[in-house]
């Protein structure tokens, strides 16, 4: 995309906008709406006490594309907003207009009520959350920081986990914490030449030797004393009525201080890949290129390798490690390592790092103490109010990035959550892909959700 104002298809969001306008016109007369960046849009419903720190909400109005050749596999057209009695059909439906909607329809449901908050309620829609968020949130984040300043907001909810089943309970699990990311970009530069008369290994042989190394010492799960998953375990233990045998055992076992060969997370890991990855840094080996002709040796090899980074590990310990990798490869093949310092030269390897390198977020403090109400109380108490007592809440991690990742400084109290849920259709919300819809049940009490957890915000000390 290019520049907002300059690449035209930016102003898809500009209709989007006015149909808010036209769809909540009360919202519209009491709560202040500025444009951040032109697409950005931050409402302001001020509060009758200026002492109290603001409410937070998020959503984006952004959505992945639609690739032409998808659409006819799609039951009904993604662009149709079809309604078929049960759920709302079409691209965006469950990421995330539903969660833009469903604030907007709860603050216009409190202003109709006559409700009247003393905790400031502020509103803040990005529009590229799915390119990285650089020109919507990270810069609503900036004006916001500017007019508040840091650790200014009581607490911030984003777009996130939906509640789900799990050990024969129901649990909800918003996202305290996201793991980090990092792109290492390596290029094996080595003598060119003609293919009839090859030295035994070429750039490509050892580039490839890199990545078999790399793919043979990849991380092992590993639960950090701040990683979510452990709380959610401790809690399936305590809770849940089919939670496993030997995971209680091992929890109960665990020594708080382990670092190496972490028994319990290598159990709980064996439950699926996507358990594993709460607890596990990824590496995968995604970009390669090498080579221009079939009878020119390579001169220049380059690979690039990805890496979601565990909670509890940091950009310069894989940063390390996969230093200490290719230093192995070129010690063998007598060629110079430049690890990260900007040079590249004939008959070297070189590492790189791309500018989209993200440290874990911080974890969000899940303490519950019944004397000082937290923030994360006041969400599992609502959660609890809206669905019964049988949903249990616990701390939940994130292996993607939503664009509270520009957020940080404004909160303590982050959390990534979908609130609305429909025990029938759960999982059905085909997020990024065909035939992605929401139930309207969900989505109403989504709307419900927000209502109550505003009125509950306005009720405590934080
Ligand atoms: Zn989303």
């Amino acid at each position: 995309m290019g520049e907002v104002g300059e690449d035209p298809r930016w102003d898809a969001f500009i209709p989007f906008a006015g149909y808010l306008f036209k769809t909540f016109p009360l919202s519209h007369t009491k709560a202040q709406l500025q444009h951040v960046n032109k697409h950005g849009l931050l409402y302001t419903w001020q509060g009758s006490d200026p002492t109290l720190k603001p409410t937070l909400l998020m959503a984006h109005q952004d959505v992945v594309p639609v690739p032409g050749s998808t659409v006819p596999q799609w039951t009904h057209p993604p662009f149709s907003g079809f309604y078929d009695g049960t759920f709302v059909w079409g691209r965006g439906s469950s990421d995330c207009k539903n969660q833009l909607i469903a604030i907007m329809e709860a603050v216009e449901l409190l202003l109709e009520a006559g409700f009247k908050p003393k905790r400031t309620i502020i509103l803040s829609f990005g529009f590229d959350e799915e390119i990285s968020g650089v020109r919507g949130a990270q810069q609503l984040s900036k004006h916001l920081t500017e007019q508040y300043g840091q650790n200014s907001m009581a607490v911030i909810i984003d777009e996130g986990a939906p509640i789900t089943k799990a050990w024969g309970s129901v649990f909800a699990t918003p996202g305290v914490a996201e793991k980090g990311y990092v792109d290492v970009d390596i290029v094996v530069r080595m003598p060119g030449g003609h293919s009839s008369i090859p030295p035994a290994h070429n750039g490509i042989g050892v580039a490839a030797e890199l990545i078999t190394l790399i793919e043979a010492n990849a991380y092992e799960p590993y639960l950090a004393n701040e990683n979510p998953y452990l709380g959610l375990l401790q809690c399936g233990a305590e809770h849940a009525p089919s939670f496993p045998r030997k995971l209680k055992h091992l929890l109960h076992k665990r020594r708080p201080s382990c670092k190496k060969h972490d028994a319990l997370a290598l159990e709980a890991s064996k439950e699926s890949l996507t358990i594993k990855y709460l607890m596990t840094t990824s590496v995968a080996v995604d970009l390669i290129s090498g080579g221009v002709k079939t009878n020119a040796l390579p001169e220049r090899t380059s690979f690039t390798v990805n890496h979601r980074i565990n909670v509890g590990s940091n950009i310069a310990s894989i940063l390390s490690h996969i230093t200490d990798l290719a230093s192995q490869i070129a010690t063998k093949y007598n060629l110079t390592l430049h690890a990260f310092n900007g040079t590249e030269t004939p008959s070297s390897i070189t590492l790189s790092h791309r500018k989209t390198a993200l440290e874990p977020a911080p974890v969000t403090p899940t303490v519950i103490d019944p004397k000082a109400p937290s923030a994360y109380s006041v969400l599992a108490g609502t959660t609890r109010a809206l669905y019964g007592e049988d949903v249990l809440v616990a701390p939940g991690i994130m292996t993607g990035n939503t664009d509270t990742r520009y957020y940080w400084d404004l909160s303590e109290n982050i959390f990534r959550f979908a609130p609305g849920w429909d025990k029938e259709q759960e999982g059905l919300g085909s997020i990024h892909t065909v035939d992605e819809r929401i139930s309207v049940q969900a989505h109403m009490d989504a709307t419900r959700w927000f209502v109550k957890f505003l009125r509950n915000l306005d009720e405590v000390d934080l």
